[in-house]
């Protein structure tokens, strides 16, 4: 797969691991940040493990590019499991404004012991986001900040002091977030965060990720491929499928074949930039 192109290895992911670990002691809540479109394939796969018993609260990021009405199963598949998901768009902000609400509901009782302790003014609920890379750490921080403060991009395994940012009254933020690794051996969590831009294009085959995607998309979501590509029916060969939108959108090499690379190209991006509307690549009954 791809993915391992990615340079996470075993001693990486245990470094990733403990220096996550190593911040919980400072904290009160934890944000687990999810990509929307992908909440199980962008989900680390040891996060029980490594949070353990800290309070978390789980964000659906990009939730302006998912699909609302798989948005609202999430939430109750969370739900279901005890736990609170709110959906957030990190980037324009939608959403962001619930969350330190939420934090503050969620360590209550820590709170009001401190409280019953004779403390009167307790100290802001301290909070650290952890996720995948790209899922929309940097964003976040810098919204909830509300100015720039974390470079979004940044890279896994760079440490510098770390530093409070203040939200509000009530709570405060660590400044570097906790960088956690996918869940790499399995191919189809391979490609959904391909399709969804987690993963940089440069090292993948676009084809590839465009077939699986164009699959996807032919079960899942027909009438968006077949009105964005003007397609009468879809086929069911992904090669007659490849060709038909390819003659529909020119891409045609010089001897007048399709060129399925270009074809690779337009469906990707015209994916990421919710050319096709909005769309999950999960669904709970799916992946659960
Ligand atoms: P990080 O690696 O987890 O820190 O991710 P970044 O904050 O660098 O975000 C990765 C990409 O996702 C950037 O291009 C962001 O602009 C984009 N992004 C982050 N949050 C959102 C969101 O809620 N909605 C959309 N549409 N894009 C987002």
């Amino acid at each position: 797969m791809p993915m391992t192109v990615i340079q996470w290895f075993p001693g990486h992911m245990a470094k990733a691991k403990r220096e996550v670990q190593e911040k919980l002691k400072w904290i009160d809540v934890a944000f687990e940040l999810l990509d929307a479109r992908v909440p199980m394939s962008s989900r680390n796969p040891m996060i029980d493990e490594i949070l353990g018993q800290k309070p978390r609260l789980i964000l659906l990021n990009k939730a302006d590019m998912a699909d609302e009405a798989v948005t609202e199963q999430w939430i109750r598949y969370f739900h279901d499991q005890g736990r609170l998901a709110l959906p957030i768009d990190a980037q324009s902000g939608t959403g962001v404004r619930q969350i330190a609400a939420a934090a503050k509901e969620m360590v209550k009782d820590k709170f009001e012991k401190m409280r019953a302790k004779g403390i009167k003014n307790p100290r802001p609920v301290r909070a650290l986001i952890v996720g995948i890379p790209n899922v929309g750490k940097s964003t976040l921080i810098n919204r909830l900040a509300g100015r720039h403060i974390a470079k979004t991009g940044d890279k896994p395994g760079v440490t510098k002091a770390q530093q409070w940012i203040k939200v509000g009254k009530e709570m405060e933020l660590l400044d570097t977030p906790g960088i956690l690794w996918p869940k790499f051996e399995d191919e189809d969590v391979g490609y959904k965060l391909a399709v969804t831009g987690a993963i940089k294009d440069e090292i993948l085959n676009l084809q590839d990720v465009a077939v699986y995607a164009l699959r996807f998309l032919s079960t899942h979501y027909p009438n968006r491929l077949a009105e964005r590509y003007g397609l009468d029916d879809i086929p069911d060969d992904i090669v007659a499928l490849f060709d038909a939108i390819g003659r529909r959108r020119g891409c045609l090499t010089s001897g007048g074949a399709v060129d399925y690379d270009k074809v690779a190209d337009i469906v990707l991006y015209d994916i990421r930039t919710e050319k096709l509307g909005r769309l999950s690549f999960e669904t709970p009954a799916s992946r659960t």
